[in-house]
């Protein structure tokens, strides 16, 4: 069992001057797996090492199961970590690294710890690498050591601190996968830290944002995308990001660009919450851009920066706000300089509050694909 329970978890370093982590509040389910996300130096590894026992709170609790483990040392905690520089013992063979976790926290003969760290091996399909030294193993290798090592200690919790960082693209991917199905298999609560917000999109039951030490949104990763409920959400999840436009509330219901010559006709439903005259911020994804007939309702018509081929897309940088980016099919194909109407559904419009960054309004319809 694993159910983990953050409670106003707080951190400040330099007495107070840094907060780390601003009273955060979080509930992780018994075998849930949660990715906390969000900008270097947003709290996100203070907060796991607080979980682990490495950092002691400045106000808080931590629950496991429970029984809160606030003051317990970490040696007496049941979780266990896998770090990014996978921290094995370069002097020690694989069967020790992954057996030394085992002497430390069980009563484990050494017959029973052998026995335990091969069956590990063998699920993870590392049993021939038990006698190699860590020096002798790839990168790839290491990190499946360091995984085997914590998983063959049956912790309540696991905790992840970017583990996949040191790795090329490929590995990455390969070893998400492989992280997911063991944490699947094995039923264990996980809480995987990454700056990277696909690998969290992609590994999290529920994606859990932070920045500068604040919990903006906890959700499941596509609540998150289609609902984000601020401008800093909307903008970190997604990539390419979300275009942003300042734009003020006309009295018909438009929506005019404040630095651009840009205007957008919404509905009565949609005006209908909005006054005259706000100041709002208008989101919208690139891949809820589309090329557009100039009649169209919602046409907006604009320049041709800069075409970036990905293949099955093109993105096209267009001169509206600071940056806006359109996803077409690769087919649409402008130069540099050529005009295009491009146009965006009412229902994938997210629109911000200019001073407070909340999002006003909920998109009616799921947007596109992550
Ligand atoms: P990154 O992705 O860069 O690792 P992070 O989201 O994990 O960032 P933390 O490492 O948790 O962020 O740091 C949160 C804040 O606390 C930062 O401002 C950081 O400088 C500060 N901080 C972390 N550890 C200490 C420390 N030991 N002493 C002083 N300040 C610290």
């Amino acid at each position: 069992m694993g159910d983990l329970r953050l409670d106003s978890l707080r951190k400040e370093f330099d007495r107070g001057d840094i907060v780390a982590v601003d009273d955060l509040d979080l509930h992780i389910e018994d075998g849930e797996f949660v990715t906390l996300v969000g900008p270097s130096g947003c709290g996100k590894t203070t907060t796991l090492r607080m979980i682990a026992g490495l950092e002691t709170p400045t106000g808080g609790t931590i629950e496991i199961d429970g029984e809160d483990v606030t003051d317990t040392h970490a040696k007496h905690r049941d979780v266990a970590m896998v770090f990014q520089n996978y921290a094995l013992y370069p002097h020690k063979t694989v069967m020790e690294n992954m057996a030394f976790g085992l002497r430390m926290s069980t009563d484990l003969t050494k017959e029973e710890r052998r026995e335990r760290v091969s069956e590990t091996a063998e699920m993870m399909g590392i049993e021939e690498l038990l006698d190699d030294k860590p020096d002798e193993l790839s990168g790839g290798q290491k990190q499946r050591v360091a995984l085997g090592r914590a998983i063959v200690r049956e912790p309540d919790v696991f905790l992840f601190d970017e583990p996949l960082s040191n790795l090329d693209a490929k590995l990455r991917t390969t070893m998400r996968t492989e992280i997911q199905r063991l944490q699947n298999e094995l039923g264990i609560t996980a809480v995987y830290v990454t700056h990277d917000q696909e690998e969290a999109m992609t590994m999290g039951d529920r994606i859990v944002i932070l920045n500068h030490g604040d919990l903006q949104q906890v959700d499941e990763p596509t609540a998150v995308y289609r609902n984000p409920v601020n401008r800093f959400v909307g903008g970190f999840i997604g990539s390419p990001s979300m275009n942003f436009l300042d734009v003020t509330v006309s009295g018909a219901g438009v929506l005019d660009g404040v630095d651009d010559p840009f205007s957008y006709r919404l509905s009565d439903a949609k005006a209908a919450p909005l006054e005259t005259d706000d100041r709002l911020t208008l989101g919208v994804r690139p891949e809820d851009v589309r090329p557009a007939d100039p009649e169209d309702d919602h046409a907006v018509t604009a320049t041709v920066e800069v075409v970036e081929p990905i293949g099955s897309d093109n993105y096209l940088h267009l001169d509206v706000a600071d940056e806006f980016i359109a996803r077409v099919p690769a087919d649409v194909d402008p130069d540099p300089g050529d005009s295009i109407t491009v146009a965006f559904d009412e229902d994938r419009l997210h629109l911000f509050d200019s001073a407070t960054g909340e999002a006003l309004t909920e998109p009616a319809e799921p947007a596109a694909t992550v």
